[in-house]
């Protein structure tokens, strides 16, 4: 006889989601007072050392469940059902821990909020089957076909999970497949995303299936990316995104909102680019993000304004949105979209103009032209991104003390372990973990 486990979750700061675990015959007594939590936890880097933060041995946290995030995937006959709910960082008096990933995304929120904006966001995950033997081509029936039993599975793990996909496809790269879902509110799309990654690492390990969503693997050319589109709307739910006489067919707030992107985007991708090995994907003409641009419909351009299909019964309005593509699944998807709305609400607020639309590839357009296009390479390597990151004071305000401190020592922590390793042995390693 086996008594069915249910986990408390935080996604940390290393893009791991960590737990604790309990019988369920205790669920509704730990749905009330939570569970408690050792703040230098927060301090592990993707290796599994501890480093240098600013609560050492000392102090405590409750973790407080979230009733809203349930996530459950029913059992089978050998392996027990997956529950889990996210949670929040509280200091012992209750109120709000400021370093807490998820506090720091609803700050954000609520400071969009303060403007009568709310953000609807989705992320798109790509993610390799590294166990793959043959690789069928890309994109191709036989490809979806090969793997149709594991993301069927996968498929209706998300149903159950809550996660509304809206499609498990074969990708590019070989043994590449990718996982779209529903947009939501803010705060429930960083959920899903986890949600994405936890579930699908999930179905793999019951079928014995190898799955890695680092952003390069170690067997591939391809690149995994994780794309964050989001859209703003009005309070009362109107779309606040597109308007069809404007540049990049997107609304002046909008407008606003992407240059505020674009101009934080090099200390941004410290936050969404994590990892040592996130400057493997981030070339150019790879249809991931070499440069700040913001392009309408274009693939190597960071900012990319989606496609609007103008079909009869379909919302030009309700479509249009913008999609981030320097992030990758090494990323807390919590902080990730909290400094995308950072950056946003900062342009709002300053009306900053967007620039010239980068509709040809970034790569080919001559210096001399930059500026016009407000074209920047984006930081050529972690250490290069944290710098951006501890200079620009909006972003690092945002974060509080105590986050960015701690974020800036493990990814510190990382440059060093990663030190002297060929490209190589660092895929094998983030492989290894994510
Ligand atoms: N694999 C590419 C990336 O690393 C994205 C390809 C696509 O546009 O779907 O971001
Ligand atoms: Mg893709």
């Amino acid at each position: 006889m086996s008594q069915t486990l249910v986990h408390f979750v935080s996604h940390d700061y290393a893009g791991i989601t960590r737990a604790r675990t309990f019988p369920e015959q205790r669920l509704e007594s730990n749905l009330k007072k939570g569970l408690c939590w050792t703040p230098a936890n927060l301090a592990l880097n993707p290796f599994g050392s501890i480093v240098e933060n600013p609560w050492g041995a000392s102090g405590d946290l409750i973790m407080m469940p979230d009733r809203d995030s349930e996530v459950c995937v029913s059992g089978d006959d050998s392996t027990s059902p997956l529950r889990y709910f996210h949670t929040d960082f509280l200091n012992m008096d209750g109120s709000p821990w400021e370093a807490c990933p998820r506090q720091y995304l609803k700050r954000q929120v609520a400071g969009l909020a303060e403007l009568g904006i709310k953000a609807i966001a989705s992320f798109e995950h790509e993610f390799m089957f590294t166990d793959i033997q043959v690789p069928a081509p890309c994109f191709s029936l036989e490809a979806a076909r090969s793997e149709e039993q594991l993301c069927s599975l996968i498929v209706a793990a998300l149903i159950e999970a809550g996660v509304d996909p809206e499609m498990c496809i074969p990708e590019y790269a070989a043994r590449q497949f990718e996982v779209t879902c529903s947009p939501a509110q803010a705060l429930k799309a960083a959920d899903r995303a986890v949600n994405v990654r936890e579930v699908v690492r999930e179905i793999c390990r019951r079928q014995g299936r190898r799955v890695s969503f680092s952003p390069v693997s170690s067997l591939n050319p391809g690149t995994n990316g994780v794309h964050v589109h989001v859209s703003l709307w009005s309070e009362d739910d109107l779309p606040l995104t597109y308007d069809p006489g404007r540049p990049g067919q997107l609304s002046e707030l909008a407008s606003h909102f992407s240059a505020g992107v674009l101009e934080h985007m090099n200390a941004l991708t410290a936050i969404t680019a994590p990892g040592v090995v996130s400057y493997q994907r981030l070339r150019p003409n790879s249809w991931s993000a070499a440069y700040a641009c913001i392009g309408q419909q274009n693939r190597e351009a960071s900012i990319r304004i989606a496609p609007i299909a103008h079909l009869d019964g379909n919302d030009a309005a309700r479509q249009a949105n913008i999609e981030y593509r320097a992030a990758d699944a090494l990323a807390s998807p919590h902080l990730v979209l909290g400094a995308i709305l950072a950056a946003g609400i900062d342009g709002i607020k300053r009306k900053l103009a967007m620039p010239e639309l980068v509709n040809t590839n970034p790569s080919s357009i001559p210096a001399s032209e930059h500026a016009r296009f407000g074209l920047r390479a984006l930081p050529a390597d972690l250490d290069e991104a944290l710098q951006e990151l501890a200079a620009d004071e909006v972003i690092k305000s945002g974060l509080g003390a105590a986050l960015f401190d701690c974020y800036q020592a493990i990814k510190k922590s990382e440059i060093r372990e990663m030190n002297n390793k060929d490209e190589k042995e660092v895929r094998d390693i983030y492989s290894a973990v994510y």
